[in-house]
């Protein structure tokens, strides 16, 4: 089997006196999808959000493509291990959040084209075929001189899809991308996350509450609970078969 591409070893993080994750263990494969489910304030944004470093681990190792992505100084403070390995494993992953964070003032095609240009350094004439491919991959292709507020939630989270995407990440991470859209707008954008997850070969991480999606496309599902993750199997043993009572009382909901 290839090595994992991302591991969590040990992973601790508090905020002030409140440990919110509580030593995880976790290994991530290439083209793996993984799903995060479990109640909320369970510590599911935490563990996507240590992996984009916009948080610090209080304790443990997070590994990714065989590098620590922090360490320990003398004085007891946390530093990037490495800040070019920081700067090129942020080019490889790409995160889609709740909230879309679209540029308001740029229009859709320069949401896409701005990271590649501006960060990579990439041809702009090649950013922007790709950045119109991706649109169009979306079904975004008739908006690109649109701005983010003339555009519905689930077209907003079509185009923050498309904008990782155009960064040709190795590993993307979906943070409950659909928990702010009215319901009627779900599916267009699970079914964009179908598409990536059956075509493309990069590892996915979704914290997700659609369970049936989940079962669908997850290769494995982690249940965490309290900071820990208490349970963890293919997305058939976790969401179908589980016989933990903590995971059967949180599914219970969603029947
Ligand atoms: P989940 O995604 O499972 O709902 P989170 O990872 O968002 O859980 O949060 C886990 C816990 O950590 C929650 O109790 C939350 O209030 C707390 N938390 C998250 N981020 C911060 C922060 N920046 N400062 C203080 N507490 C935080």
């Amino acid at each position: 089997m290839a090595e994992p591409i991302v591991t969590y070893k040990d992973v601790h993080k508090s905020f002030g006196d409140v440990e919110v994750l509580k030593g995880i263990d976790l290994d991530i494969y290439p083209a793996e999808k993984v799903a995060v489910i479990g109640p909320s304030g369970s510590g599911k944004t935490t563990i996507i959000r240590l992996l984009m470093t916009l948080e610090q681990p209080t304790a443990g190792d997070i590994i990714v493509d065989g590098r620590n992505l922090w360490k320990m100084e003398k004085n007891g403070k946390w530093i990037h291990a490495n800040e070019n390995h920081l700067r090129s494993i942020r080019g490889d992953i790409g995160m889609v959040f709740q909230h879309f964070n679209l540029f308001p003032h740029m229009t859709i095609l320069e949401n896409c084209m701005t990271a590649p240009v501006h960060v990579k350094n990439e041809e702009k004439s090649d950013v922007k075929k790709r950045s119109i491919e991706m649109l169009e991959r979306v079904g975004l292709g008739d908006k690109l001189d649109n701005y983010p507020s003339q555009l519905s939630g689930g077209q907003k989270q079509r185009v923050a899809m498309a904008r990782a995407l155009v960064m040709r990440p190795k590993i993307m991470l979906f943070d409950e991308v659909t928990s702010a859209l009215d319901p009627e707008l779900v599916g267009e954008v699970l079914n964009v996350i179908r598409d990536i997850a059956e075509n493309d070969d990069m590892a996915m991480i979704l914290v997700t509450h659609e369970m049936d999606f989940a079962l669908d496309i997850a290769d494995k599902v982690l249940f965490l609970d309290e900071g820990v993750i208490a349970e963890q199997g293919t997305a058939s043993e976790v969401i179908e078969h589980s016989e933990n009572p903590r995971v059967q009382s949180f599914l219970q909901r969603f029947r």
